[in-house]
């Protein structure tokens, strides 16, 4: 008999107020199901900011540096089952365990750059303008944070919010992917036992348009970081904006690699093979657009498309497996529809394209990494998210013409170039217009000490990860402490500042 799972709110574990539950089952082999967790409904979530608000009153008051030995023992934990929980995750999620142990290490880098955090929190101290007078700026907690995660990422993603929330005095809710539920069991398990107090991190299972939607629009959360597809995000912003909370997105990408006539093309065949289709290119920085010279075009789809045809399908816990299923049927439904398009405009079909056959293939979600040459920018291949195993390639002449076509489209998380020419690397750098580009590596791969995150339609301007994200989770106060003893009137009093 499959697990039941409950909602943990103010240290306490809760079944879900509606008695429904959503079942959780593993997408390469859709007969396994690994439990039942909570369908929540709003009262739970109302529950739940409440508990945290509660939580919160004591929680701001504790020592920065406190806080952080917390998520230092935290980070320990997750450390010392860092094996078992990538492989809960692969079972869950579907990616192969080499990178769902990376998702658990995210976890822990997070957790640590939170600890020590605990003792910076930097604010200013100035100099005043007025004699006899102090001038300081500090960081304060805000109050409830409402969380919100998607389903690639299902550790990591939840620690880049949670931690820095946590270190800053926060307290929060968490409303993880119901097609990942699992993980965030797990971590707010480990959060227990690290000995965080009650309420300080509660954590609502359920569907986006339900629980999520109660956690955004519930008045007493007053900062919301989500992560997910610019669609969701859009709805959310509307009624953010409406309410005036503060917050944070992190949303899709179309993210280009380029490939100049003078790069060292294995290294660049390499990176794209592990660009599109690491994760099933379920990843907001997947390589999912291919840019290459005319000069090495043709010789590099030849290699491309035999070097796909390649990789190891199946079940991400076996080994020497390299791309695992997509996470749902419907995310696989989304993939073949845009095969179909992308025939129908014309793009020459050189790898993969439909399901894989055999009976292990069949219990799951599973598609061929599918390259598509001849797609033409603008086309809706180049120019949507198809967030799946899907790369289109388009020919370019030069390198103003690639950055031209990766700046065409709505997104902008990240970009890649592959050259040995320092001129043009400086020059993509400056002139690609997306949050992160990466010369001579793939689109793909973070680092938890510096800030991420896309312009245009990928976010809103906040940044996850490195120091950035500590200012969305605070507030900053400014203090005076004039010490002279009389009215001294900024602003108004210029004299006195040259008086002797
Ligand atoms: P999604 O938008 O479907 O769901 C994300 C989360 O939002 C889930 O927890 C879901 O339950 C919740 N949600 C859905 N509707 C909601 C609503 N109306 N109100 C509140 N919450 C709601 O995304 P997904 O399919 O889980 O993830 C894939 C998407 O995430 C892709 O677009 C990908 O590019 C993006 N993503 C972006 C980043 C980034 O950092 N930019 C990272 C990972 C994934």
């Amino acid at each position: 008999m499959p697990p039941t799972f409950k909602n943990l709110i103010g240290g306490d574990w809760f079944a879900p107020s509606t008695g429904r539950y959503l079942e959780n089952r593993n997408p390469a082999d859709t007969s396994d199901l690994i439990g039942r967790f909570p369908d929540s409904g709003s009262p739970d979530v109302e529950r739940a900011v409440k508990a945290a608000a509660k939580a919160f009153e004591r929680w701001r008051l504790v020592p920065a540096p406190a806080r952080g030995d917390l998520l230092k023992r935290l980070g320990d934990l997750l450390a010392a089952n860092k094996e078992s929980l990538a492989d809960s995750m692969t079972r869950e999620m579907g990616k192969v365990l080499a990178e769902t142990r990376g998702d658990v290490q995210e976890g822990i880098d997070t957790a640590y750059y939170a600890a020590s955090e605990g003792r910076r929190l930097f604010g200013h101290t100035v100099p005043s303008e007025l004699r006899a007078k102090w001038a300081m700026s500090w960081r304060r907690p805000i109050g409830v944070c409402g969380l919100i995660t998607p389903f690639n990422f299902p550790l990591a993603i939840p620690t880049w919010k949670m931690f820095p929330a946590l270190a800053c005095g926060n307290t929060v809710v968490l409303k993880p992917s119901e097609d990942v539920p699992h993980t965030s069991h797990r971590l707010v398990e480990l959060a227990l036992e690290a000995g965080f107090p009650p309420g300080v991190i509660n954590l609502v299972h359920g569907r986006g348009e339900v629980a999520g939607k109660a956690l955004v629009e519930h008045p007493e959360v007053r900062v919301l970081s989500f992560t997910g597809s610019t669609e969701t995000g859009s709805a959310i912003g509307e009624i953010a904006g409406r309410s005036h909370k503060r917050l944070s997105l992190e949303m899709g990408g179309k993210n280009a690699l380029i490939v100049l006539d003078d790069a060292d093309l294995d290294l660049a065949l390499d990176g794209v093979l592990w660009g599109a289709f690491g994760t099933t290119g379920q990843r907001c920085t997947a390589t999912s657009r291919l840019l290459l010279h005319r000069k090495i075009h043709d010789k590099f789809v030849t290699r491309l498309a035999d070097r796909a045809g390649q990789l190891k399908l199946g079940d991400g816990r076996r080994a020497g497996v390299e791309v695992g299923p997509l996470i749902h049927e419907a995310a696989r439904d989304k993939v073949e529809r845009y095969v179909e398009i992308g025939k129908k405009a014309g793009a020459k079909l050189i790898s993969g394209g439909k399901r894989p056959r055999g009976a292990s293939a069949a219990k799951g979600w599973f598609f061929e990494p599918t390259i598509f040459a001849g797609v033409k920018a603008g086309d809706r291949l180049e120019q949507e998210e198809i967030f799946g195993p899907v790369l289109s390639v388009v020919r370019i002449e030069s390198l103003d013409e690639a950055i031209r076509v990766n700046n065409g489209v709505r997104y902008g998380l990240s970009s890649s170039l592959y050259t040995r020419d320092v001129q043009a690397a400086f020059r993509a750098m400056q002139d690609l217009d997306n949050g992160i580009t990466y010369i001579n590596a793939p689109t793909i791969g973070a680092e938890a000490h510096l800030p991420f995150g896309g312009v245009k339609q990928t976010g809103n301007g906040h940044r996850e990860g490195g120091w950035q994200v500590y200012e969305f989770y605070s507030e900053t106060k400014v203090g005076y402490v004039d010490y002279s003893g009389r009215l001294q009137k900024a602003q108004i009093d210029n004299y006195v500042r040259l008086e002797t």
